[in-house]
C-alpha cells in the first residue's frame, strides 16, 4: 500500500466522540517507550505525525489519523507507565477499555512488544483480556535492529512458546525496526488486504 495521505483528525478520551463514519480502523497500543510513535511515523513516512516521547505517558488520548482517506490509524496511550498518578492511570485505562469494548469500527489492534525483553506480565495480561473480549489483535515486535538475528529469532521463539501456554496458536506477528524501515511493507500489505476484505463485505 502506498501512503498518499496521512492526516491527524482528532484526540479525545471519550469513545463516543470518535469519528462517526464507518471507515475501518486499526489501533496501535503498547507499553510506554515500546517504540509506538517511531513505528507510526515510519509506517506513514512522516517525521512527526505521532509524537515521539520525550516524556513517556504524555500522549494519554485516543488519537485518530486518517490514512489515504479510507482508513483510520489510532494511536492509543501507552500503558504501564508508572509516573502518572494512580487516578490518571485509572481514567485512561477505563477509556482504553471502553474504546475496545465499544468501537465498532475497530478491525484489528496491533499490540507492540519490544523484541529485546522477555514476555512482560502487563502485555500478556492485556492480550489475555483482548482474547476474552474477542478483540482481534496482532503482535508487532519493535526495535529489531537492536538484536543480532540469532538472538532476535530466539526471543521470538521464546515469546511464541510463552503465548502457546495460553493460546492455541501464536497470533499473526510482525518484526519491525523503525530506524531501519524493517517490516513496513509487510504491515501495510496486511492492513491493505484486510481493508479490501472489509470493503467487499
Ligand atoms: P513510544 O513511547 O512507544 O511512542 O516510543 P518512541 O517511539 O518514542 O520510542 C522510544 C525510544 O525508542 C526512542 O528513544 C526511540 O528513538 C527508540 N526507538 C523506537 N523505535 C526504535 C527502533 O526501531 N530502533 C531503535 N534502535 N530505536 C528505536
Amino acid at each position: 500500500m502506498k501512503i498518499s495521505s496521512a492526516e491527524f483528525v482528532m484526540s479525545n478520551s471519550d469513545v463516543a466522540k470518535c469519528p462517526k463514519n464507518s471507515l475501518p480502523e486499526y489501533a496501535f497500543i503498547g507499553r510506554s517507550n515500546v517504540g509506538k510513535s517511531s513505528l507510526i511515523n515510519m509506517l506513514m513516512q512522516r517525521k512527526s505525525l505521532a509524537k515521539t516521547s520525550g516524556r513517556p505517558g504524555k500522549t494519554q488520548l485516543i488519537n485518530h489519523f486518517i490514512i489515504n482517506k479510507n482508513w483510520y490509524l489510532v494511536d492509543l496511550p501507552g500503558y504501564g507507565y508508572a509516573r502518572v498518578s494512580k487516578s490518571t492511570k485509572k481514567v485512561f485505562q477505563k477509556f482504553i477499555t471502553q474504546y475496545f469494548e465499544k468501537r465498532q469500527q475497530l478491525v484489528l489492534a496491533f499490540v507492540l512488544v519490544d523484541c529485546r525483553h522477555e514476555p512482560q506480565k502487563i502485555d500478556l495480561e492485556f492480550m489475555q483480556w483482548m482474547g476474552e473480549n474477542q478483540i482481534p489483535f496482532s503482535i508487532i515486535f519493535t526495535k529489531a535492529d537492536k538484536l543480532k538475528p540469532n538472538v532476535l529469532s530466539k526471543n521470538i521463539e521464546a515469546y511464541t512458546q510463552k503465548m502457546l501456554e495460553n493460546w492455541e496458536e501464536m497470533p499473526t506477528y510482525f518484526v519491525t525496526s523503525s530506524s531501519k524501515g524493517i517490516g513496513r511493507e509487510e504491515l501495510l500489505a496486511y492492513i491493505d488486504a484486510i481493508n479490501q476484505q472489509v470493503n467487499s463485505n
